[in-house]
Order: C-alpha cells, then sequence, then structure tokens
C-alpha cells in the first residue's frame, strides 16, 4: 500500500519510505530534514570562547576610556568632584581590562557596573554642566544629549549581553 509523504506530498512505496515521529517521509524529503537537523546540532554545539565578538569592541571601548580619562584628569584641575569621578572612572576600566584579560569569572559584574559607572558619570557631569554651569571648561562642553543618551542604551544593552552571552558565559570561568 503506498504511502503519502507529508512534506512534498507525492505517493511512497513503503519500501521506500521514512517514518519520522508519526511523518511518513519520501526519501527525498527524509535526507533533507536529517540534513537540517545535523546543520542545527552544529549550530547549537559549536562553542563560541574568548575574547573574540563583541567583546573586541568592549576591549577598545575600554582602552579608549582609560586614554581619554588619563587625558582629562591630566587637563583639569579647576573642578575637585569631576577630579575624583574620572579618577574613578579610570581607575575602574583599568580593573575591569585586568579583569578581562585574567578571564575572571567577576569580569561581567564589573562590566556591568563600568556601563553603568559611565552613564551615571556623563549623567552627573551633563547635569552639573546644564543645571548649574558647573565645570563649564572644554572638556565639558562636548557632552551633549545624544552622547547621554547614546551611554544610556550601551549600558541598557550591555548589561543583557554581559548577562546572557553565551561567549562571556564560557570565556570568563577562572
Ligand atoms: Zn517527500
Amino acid at each position: 500500500m503506498p504511502d503519502t509523504c507529508s512534506k512534498c506530498k507525492k505517493k511512497v512505496s513503503m519500501w521506500k519510505s521514512f517514518y519520522v515521529g508519526d511523518k511518513v517521509l519520501c526519501e527525498n524529503c527524509h535526507k533533507k530534514e536529517e540534513e537540517k537537523i545535523k546543520k542545527r546540532e552544529a549550530l547549537k554545539s559549536e562553542i563560541v570562547y574568548g575574547l573574540g565578538g563583541w567583546l573586541i569592541f568592549v576591549q577598545i571601548a575600554l582602552i579608549f576610556g582609560i586614554i581619554m580619562g588619563a587625558q582629562m584628569l591630566i587637563d583639569m584641575t579647576d573642578v575637585v568632584i569631576y577630579w575624583y569621578l574620572i579618577l574613578v572612572w579610570c581607575v575602574l576600566q583599568v580593573i575591569v581590562l585586568t579583569f578581562m584579560y585574567a578571564k575572571n569569572k567577576k569580569f561581567p559584574y564589573l562590566a556591568i557596573i563600568w556601563v553603568w559607572y559611565s552613564f551615571l558619570f556623563v549623567s552627573v557631569s551633563f547635569a552639573g554642566y546644564t543645571f548649574f554651569g558647573a565645570g563649564e571648561t572644554e572638556s565639558f562642553s562636548i557632552f551633549p544629549l545624544f552622547l547621554w543618551i547614546l551611554l544610556l542604551i550601551i549600558a541598557i544593552i550591555g548589561t543583557i549581553y554581559f548577562k546572557n552571552s553565551k561567549r562571556v558565559k564560557n570565556t570568563f570561568t577562572k
């Protein structure tokens, strides 16, 4: 008694039909189905590991941030509170980078603190500059609204990434 392939609806003889679950497949469709499953499994087992992927951008941002912060520390001597906020920012970034290269388990948590500190730091600077005219130096006149929004988006996406990324989970295990 010929069966009907549940995929392509062709009639298949009993000897050439394949049973997958409660579906009947012809030889062709069965082959395709098997390949699909293999591909899916290969994708699943592919291990993402190491400081590549998005972590390349994180490294660049940290190194750039340290250089920028250090430059600001050298340039600014007038607003004491900002100077200390930048100092904390710099030290935090050095710590995050160190934990990153050590592939330390605490890296994702520190990285989340870093993205939020960066956002809050710019918020404080921005608020100080906007509402109190404080720190109206050249360093702070470059903080427009778009940077504040950009850092908020980075902080939110960064938190999701550092918490959920497979690469982060596989890499920071020490
Ligand atoms: Zn078929």
